[in-house]
């Protein structure tokens, strides 16, 4: 492992991405806590950025740092992904709060109300009932831990591309109101609206559909990435400049999709592949470390901004 000349030190930027937030009281009790930051923890790591000389800033800013040769500079950015209310009504306020600017990329399907979001409404039912009955089978959910285990069963089960139908027939069995349940969790174009000249809020799209893009055909997988930067164009009047693949890993977008960001009008695209920014990072391939659950410490952390987990990711070919 070399870390000389272009290693450890230098000039580096370094980007998070997480999806949703809850408080510390909230999180242990969570079907799907894994998705969610706690709260108090990014309000602790806020601070620590700032005390330890890391700036936050925007991905436009981002793209400025990176094509420059500063010695030093350290650079963060945060991104939340998807769109949920909890964007809206946590995340923008605490960063606002610090004084530093947050991305959202955002699934246009979700304000949309297009994008059936089974896993927030599978574990919204979950949580709010003792039981549950999914296709022929009633499965107890009384304790936190029966919770817990259930979502991640049935979540596993549902994930691929029925999905949207399995859910359709759970909600009828479970007599849950599915609209009901989308616009408690998902961010809505008046929220958007609130935010769009605020200029702490970087906006950025996320696909209509959130879609894998690199499993579509060429001309869908251009749609996804145009369509989402039109929807938000007409919905906000922004010219959504940053773009971030669905799910983010190496099999989900590759050379031929950075390729369609560029072509689709947008000046980056972000990953979720481990790693710095470095002087010369190429625009269409940026990458973020995703924040999840199981970081509710620094010291993980502190591996993100050294740059060591994208070379463990690169050395076990976990990219
Ligand atoms: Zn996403």
């Amino acid at each position: 492992m070399r870390m000389t000349a272009n290693g450890l030190l230098g000039s580096r930027g370094c980007m998070f991405t997480f999806h949703r937030v809850a408080a510390s009281t909230d999180w242990d009790a969570l079907p799907n806590r894994d998705f969610y930051i706690d709260l108090g923890f990014l309000d602790r790591l806020l601070c620590h950025l700032a005390r330890t000389g890391w700036e936050v800033v925007t991905i436009e800013e981002v793209l400025r740092r990176a094509a420059r040769a500063d010695a030093d500079a350290r650079y963060v950015n945060f991104s939340v992904d998807d769109g949920y209310r909890d964007t809206f009504e946590e995340v923008v306020p605490l960063f606002r709060r610090h004084g530093v600017p947050i991305t959202l990329f955002i699934t246009t399907g979700i304000p949309d109300a297009t994008l059936p979001m089974w896993w927030a409404g599978l574990e919204d039912t979950i949580i709010r009932k003792d039981s549950v009955i999914v296709e022929d089978e009633t499965i107890e959910v009384g304790t936190p831990d029966a919770k817990r285990k259930a979502y991640l069963r049935i979540a596993k089960a549902w994930d691929g591309s029925d999905a949207p139908d399995r859910y359709a027939a759970f909600c009828t069995h479970n007599g849950i109101n599915a609209n009901t349940v989308h616009s408690k969790h998902a961010i809505s174009w008046d929220m958007l609206d609130d935010l769009r000249l605020d200029p702490l809020v970087e906006i950025g799209a996320h696909g209509v559909t959130h879609d894998r893009i690199s499993s579509l055909q060429p001309h869908a997988a251009l749609s996804e990435l145009e369509g989402s930067r039109k929807r938000l164009l007409k919905m906000l009047g922004i010219d959504a400049r940053h773009f971030a693949f669905p799910y983010g890993r190496s099999g989900d977008c590759g050379p031929r999709d950075f390729e369609f960001a560029h072509l689709a009008g947008f000046s980056s695209a972000a990953t979720t592949r481990k790693g710095l920014i470095r002087r010369g990072q190429d625009a269409y391939s940026l990458p973020r470390n995703t924040l999840n659950g199981a970081h509710r410490n620094l010291t993980m952390i502190e591996l993100h901004l050294s740059g060591l987990t994208g070379v463990a990711a690169k050395t076990l070919g976990r990219v």
